[in-house]
């Protein structure tokens, strides 16, 4: 009887004081969070030295994996636990060592083009008048047979369309968002792509070029790991130029082109890396939990992956950086990772779901994933993967980000980064909603990706943002909610 008098007086206290004090508490420590986010140029620091200094992080390329070293000695010298790099199967390496393509007849004049990733090199310095081949059929292409040995081809018709509008910004109004990128206009020809590439590799050609589909001197660039180290060279020119050259040909101006395209392949080690660290949990009961951040490190390779994914890696970074220097001491373990291989398919997440959360026990044990990639700018709340209950919690958890430009979650899910991985195993699984503009049109993927599209205050507040929610989801007594499918 005794003991259950004391007992009751001890619940009834517990009841009592419990949820206030761990209220102040959660109140100070993001004060605290945002003292020490906001004015920090830490942020700014680790933006640079990944974008400036190391510069793009092709996965696979030694500077990917330079940028993953040196991600891990700083999360190890902030105090992280645990910093390490896990592999994963990726495949031959990739970079670009020289490229020039001109324009040496009737004048003069330098062109914007760059090399699809994992191309082979030219052999050497290719001279000569392009041969246009975007509206042959594949027999017109047979027939071509030795004149395109060695040859510049053209391989589509000129860009007519573009992409000239990023997609609707998630974060404003208060209606139902489309998200997702919008689609890339394909460049046009008579032969399919596949099927021209395949010939002219059996006729030898010595580069293909295309045209991208965006404005103004941008061209996004992407490319294969599977590409055949015998396969035609291949490239992609702003699309005014060459809408230009093909326009010059067919009007017999016969333009003469200079191409010289340098690659070096790398196959000493197959594998690519993910970062981990981590801030062990305090809480008997829920340390072995994870609330686990994270965003891509690699990027395309023709600028510096600054707004993809530059500033999100930073945004992870800092956000356990500053999480350290207030001393959190979280229920829940917060783990930090930094993908590799997700341009080329999520392919780090993937490998981290497959090589830990194969079985159900340890699926259990992420509490939620928290991802920051597409868009740029500040951070404005999370796509909630149509997961209702979670986004109540996460709803009330925007209140005190309201002064820093929290605007709203939406309900809708966002695919084409690494928290589908964890959303596919069934963890909840959210990315975080910035803006788009300039991002689809103008940087994503392109050489126009470089650190001057991203601020130094939205780097700081897009990591006070996460660091914040990381908190607020190691701190909290019940699990988040699964989505029930
Ligand atoms: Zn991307």
């Amino acid at each position: 009887m005794v003991l259950k008098r004391v007992g009751i007086a001890v619940l009834l206290t517990a009841a009592l004081s419990a949820p206030l004090a761990a209220q102040q508490d959660s109140q100070s420590m993001i004060a605290a969070i945002k003292a020490e986010g906001l004015r920090s140029t830490e942020a700014t620091n680790v933006f640079h030295t990944l974008t400036d200094v190391i510069g793009p992080r092709l996965t696979g390329s030694p500077a990917h994996v330079e940028a993953a070293r040196w991600a891990m000695e700083r999360l190890k010298a902030w105090g992280l636990d645990k910093a390490r790099l896990e592999p994963f199967p990726f495949g031959p390496g990739w970079s670009l060592e020289k490229l020039t393509v001109e324009m040496t007849a009737p004048r003069y004049m330098p062109l914007i083009g760059y090399a699809e990733a994992w191309s082979p090199a030219t052999s050497g310095v290719l001279t000569g008048e392009p041969v246009y081949i975007g509206d042959s059929t594949a027999a017109d292409i047979d027939r071509l047979g030795p004149r395109l040995r060695g040859a510049i081809v053209l391989m589509h018709r000129p860009q007519t369309e573009f992409l000239r509008s990023d997609r609707p910004e998630p974060s404003e109004g208060t209606g139902p968002v489309q998200t997702g990128s919008p689609p890339l206009p394909g460049p046009s020809s008579a032969t399919p792509t596949f099927s021209m590439l395949s010939r002219l590799r059996a006729l030898g050609a010595g580069v293909a070029l295309s045209p991208g589909a965006m404005e103004h001197g941008t061209v996004r660039v992407q490319g294969s790991p599977n590409t055949p180290r015998d396969a035609v060279p291949t490239m992609i020119l702003a699309a005014e130029h060459y809408n230009m050259l093909v326009r010059m040909a067919q009007a017999g101006a016969s333009p003469r082109l200079r191409i010289e395209v340098g690659t070096r392949f790398y196959e000493n080690d197959l594998n690519s890396y993910n970062v981990l660290a981590e801030i062990p949990g305090t809480d008997p009961r829920l340390r072995d939990e994870v609330v686990l951040i994270g965003a891509h490190l690699d990027s395309w390779h023709t600028a510096t992956g600054a707004t993809d994914n530059a500033d999100g890696a930073t945004a992870v970074m800092e956000a356990m950086r500053i999480l350290m220097v207030v001393h959190a001491r979280p229920r829940r373990t917060i783990r930090v990772a930094l993908w590799g291989g997700e341009e080329e398919g999520l392919l780090g997440a993937s490998a981290y779901v497959n090589q830990h959360l194969r079985d159900a026990a340890p699926r259990s044990k992420i509490a939620v994933y928290l991802n920051d990639d597409p868009g740029t700018g500040p951070t404005y709340g999370f796509y909630m993967q149509n997961n209702e209950p979670a986004k109540r919690i996460f709803d009330a958890w925007l209140a005190p980000l309201r002064d820093i430009g929290a605007r709203r979650n939406v309900i809708e899910g966002i695919g084409a980064t690494d928290h589908l991985a964890f959303d596919q195993a069934g963890i909840p699984a959210f990315t975080v909603i910035k803006d788009f503009r300039n991002y689809d049109t103008r940087t994503r993927h392109t050489n126009a990706d470089l650190a001057d599209a991203v601020s130094p205050e939205d780097l700081r507040q897009a990591a006070v943002f996460m660091a914040v929610m990381a908190w607020q989801a190691a701190m909290r007594e019940e699990p988040i909610p699964r989505r029930t499918r």
